[in-house]
């Protein structure tokens, strides 16, 4: 278990993830750390901007909570029911509730004034379950906003965003200074709300982004992995095909050295099988140099092909074809000139007609057919009655290096290169390859271009 979790930390798959799991935590850490300052300037922005607002009114304000006072106290006195209609400040009241506030600058409930004197005393009165009396005058930095926390009436405490500034009023001349504070616990409260909301979806994200992220990487990475595991076994296949006849090069050469005075005529076996090996190595490295050359993308060069072209093609086949004492038949029914890539198009019916001439018997029959399809495209079958190709193989005769019997199809010099080339160069002229059975017996190679 504890090896198993060593592995995993040591593999290239852990420090991928570690990668992704950085890179993610830090994009969100960031956008989690912007959001919430956003949100905080934000929140407390329209606060602060009434506070600074209501300072050019702060005289009105003055008059107003000091009148409100003065009227508080005479009520109090009236349900008291003691003679204090005498009260100077009752004329003073009468007379300083004309007080005008700018439009716009009317304070909401949770806004609360506070009037100074000189000394700090607070002169008007305010309510006792807030706990803002025993708010002490801060004459530091007037006209700055500032953020304090008041233990109310019920012991907790509330947020209050205020503003001081100095007040010279002719109404009410004992008044210095006014706070004025404007409630924030609310405010505070949903925005911590806010805040918990914003780090969960935050978290979350965060998690699945990881998650995503690996997986997708890996989704992608999967194609490049199979390719470098394919040129892989290409590599390891090529060595593994010029091995042998080095080898036997190798070998014959050795022997021709321990024998110096023998003659060219008596060694004609060993020179005659050397050059047989140094032949199907310049095939080989010449189709694999093809193959390589052509991964990189081949771009076929379209020409206007006649009719005759496939004519000439199919009088060469003959000829090969009755070297090998095998029948061949050319069927040409183009009645019009066909666009294609002439190099290529000749390689890849070569290789097909390479391919029926070497996998079929004695009394071999190759038919050649190149037509045009009912949908206008070029149509090439080469039918032979060799052996056939199993279903299974099927599938895999096209892979590099793939060939059905190995120990024959060495020997006719077959290194399994053939058909993936026959398909490279259908894919670049952007057509199809098939393979099917030709009853009763061997194989139909189609190619639609
Ligand atoms: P090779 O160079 O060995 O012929 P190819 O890629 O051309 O390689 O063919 C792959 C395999 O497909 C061959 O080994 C052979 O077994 C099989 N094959 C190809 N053409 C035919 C055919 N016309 N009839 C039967 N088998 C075939």
């Amino acid at each position: 278990m504890l090896s198993k979790l060593r592995r995993k930390v040591r593999s290239g798959d852990f420090s991928f993830f570690i990668h992704f799991f950085s890179v993610f935590t830090g994009i969100f850490l960031v956008m989690t750390v912007i959001i919430l300052q956003v949100m905080r300037v934000g929140v407390y922005s329209s606060v602060d901007s009434n506070l600074q607002g209501a300072v050019a009114n702060a005289d009105a304000y003055v008059s107003m909570t000091m009148s409100r006072t003065l009227l508080d106290e005479l009520e109090e006195a009236f349900a008291d029911d003691s003679p204090s209609s005498e009260n100077p400040s009752s004329e003073k009241n009468s007379s300083k509730s004309d007080f005008k506030l700018k439009p716009g600058t009317e304070m909401a409930a949770n806004t609360s004034y506070i009037v100074y004197d000189s000394d700090g005393s607070i002169l008007n009165n305010l309510n006792t379950f807030s706990g803002l009396q025993t708010l002490k005058l801060d004459s530091d930095k007037l006209g700055q906003v500032k953020e304090v926390a008041i233990e109310n009436y019920s012991g907790h405490n509330e947020k209050y965003h205020l503003i001081t500034v100095a007040v010279s009023s002719i109404d009410y001349p004992e008044a210095a200074y006014l706070t004025i504070a404007i409630n924030t616990t609310q405010l505070g409260d949903a925005n911590s709300r806010y805040i918990k909301i914003i780090v969960v979806v935050m978290v979350i994200f965060w998690i699945i982004s990881v998650l995503a992220s690996v997986y997708l990487a890996k989704w992608s990475r999967k194609p490049i992995l199979e390719n470098y595991e394919k040129q892989k076994a290409f590599v390891e296949n090529a060595s593994h095909e010029l091995r042998t006849p080095l080898a036997v090069l190798q070998n014959r050469l050795e022997s021709l050295f321990r024998k110096p005075e023998s003659t060219i005529l008596e060694n004609s076996e060993n020179i005659a099988s050397s050059l047989d090996e140094v032949r199907s190595m310049r095939l080989l490295t010449t189709n694999l140099l093809n193959l390589a050359r052509r991964d990189d993308g081949l771009t076929p060069e379209i020409q206007e092909l006649a009719p005759a072209f496939f004519d000439d093609l199919f009088d060469n086949y003959s000829l090969i074809a009755e070297e090998n004492q095998k029948d061949f038949t050319g069927i040409n029914e183009l009645t019009k000139a066909v666009k294609s890539d002439k190099p290529l198009l000749r390689q890849l019916l070569t290789i097909l007609f390479d391919n029926a001439i070497k996998y079929t018997g004695q009394d071999g029959k190759i038919v050649l057919t190149v037509k045009q399809s009912p949908d206008k495209h070029l149509l090439i079958q080469i039918a032979d009655n060799g052996p056939g190709i199993s279903d299974d193989d099927k599938t895999k005769i096209f892979d590099r290096f793939y060939r059905v019997d190995k120990a024959r199809t060495r020997q006719s010099g077959g290194f399994g290169l053939g058909l993936s080339l026959a398909k490279q160069i259908v894919d670049a002229l952007k057509g199809t390859i098939t393979v099917k059975d030709n009853p009763p017996q061997g194989t139909v190679f189609e190619v639609k271009l």
